[in-house]
């Protein structure tokens, strides 16, 4: 429940809302506002007579959260929730555009597509250096060294990057290079990770699970938002239906279900959504219009060449004309493209 307190409400008020809560083991998020504190009762609150606490001095009134998400719902938190991230403000009403490969392979590919993908107006650089196969015998990725590539084609571009973490050990090297931790769709109910991200108060995108509720996804959300780490974007790339003329179907309907249900940001990946390049800028211009907040799309110099998802990979030319497409359909829809900072 959320407890919100009249504008000039005590400390000795507010402390008593707080030790009625703890008395049933309920955790505390405590909004302090300029005008007014708002109370967030999280847990088992049944046993909490709500009557009772609305007639509480200082309080103004009880709001239940009816979802099974407390910390990520809108009740819980009307305001959109923005995250820094560079020069960039995530959520916060300029569209945000990650790019990059699959995979990181090597220094020269990374380094190649960093500039290239900058060039065409990119504004994070995404890359895998642990990857999730589905087959133990494809490219795992490059471990650690992927990482120092990634921190270099930061230093050379200046764009923040994004990349894959698969195990809770990993969480703090990760964090010593990414500005934003990836989970993955295969991750996305693997809760020691989920816990170990939370505690890092590192910006996570999480990824939708490929079979996966948007109720079942916002409750993983919720164990990373349990910890305080309150900078959680949400990814949409594709579930399982029954159609196969695309690796998996792109849930536009997430978009606005997602913006109605939470506060947090959303992503969406055209990308790994569709399958086949052919089809990602129809999917990444759709998802801008049903209201994302950014895209995540994987960008090769030689998609034939490519260790992982060449198939689903733009060439940097056509991925410059669809951040072209993008301003004129974000424009449509009354939002912008964020301008790309200066190199570092
Ligand atoms: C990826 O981003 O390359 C990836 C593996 O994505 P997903 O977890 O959505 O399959
Ligand atoms: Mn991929």
């Amino acid at each position: 429940m959320i407890v919100i307190m009249k504008p000039h409400a005590t400390m000795a008020e507010k402390a008593a809302i707080i030790a009625r809560a703890e008395e049933h083991n309920c955790k505390i998020h405590l909004s302090d506002g300029s005008e007014r504190t708002i109370i967030g009762v999280i847990g088992n609150v049944r046993p909490i007579d709500r009557d009772q606490v609305e007639r509480m001095p200082g309080v103004e009134r009880v709001v239940p959260i009816l979802k099974p998400f407390k910390v990520a719902s809108r009740e819980f938190k009307p305001n959109n929730t923005i995250i820094p991230v560079g020069n960039y403000d995530i959520g916060g009403g300029e569209l945000v555009i990650m790019a990059g490969p699959c995979a990181v392979e090597s220094r020269s590919q990374i380094l190649e597509t960093a500039q290239a993908v900058k060039e065409a107006g990119a504004h994070m650089l995404r890359g895998g250096a642990f990857k999730p196969r589905s087959s133990p015998y494809s490219f795992q990725g490059l471990g650690e060294q992927g990482l120092k590539y990634l921190a270099e084609a930061r230093e050379l571009t200046g764009m923040p990057i994004i990349t894959e973490v698969m195990e809770p050990a990993l969480v703090p090297m990760i964090c010593e290079y990414a500005d934003i931790l990836q989970i993955g769709a295969r991750n996305m109910q693997n809760f020691a990770l989920l816990h170990a991200v939370g505690k890092s108060h590192h910006p996570v995108m999480l990824k939708r699970g490929m079979s996966s509720l948007v109720e079942e996804w916002l409750m993983s959300a919720e164990y990373i938002l349990s910890h305080g780490n309150t900078k959680v974007m949400m990814c949409e790339r594709g579930i399982r239906t029954i159609e196969t003329s695309t690796r998996f179907t792109f849930d536009v309907n997430a978009i606005p279900v997602l913006k109605q249900w939470t506060h947090l940001p959303v992503i969406a990946d055209p990308s790994h959504g569709t399958g086949k390049w052919e089809f990602v800028a129809a999917i990444a211009r759709a998802a801008v219009a049903a209201g994302a907040d950014g895209l995540i799309i994987e960008v090769h110099p030689r998609p034939d060449e490519a260790m992982s998802d060449g198939v689903q990979s733009l060439k940097p030319e056509r991925f410059a004309r669809l951040v072209q497409e993008i301003k004129g359909i974000a424009a449509a829809i009354g939002m912008t493209v964020a301008e790309t900072a200066v190199s570092a």
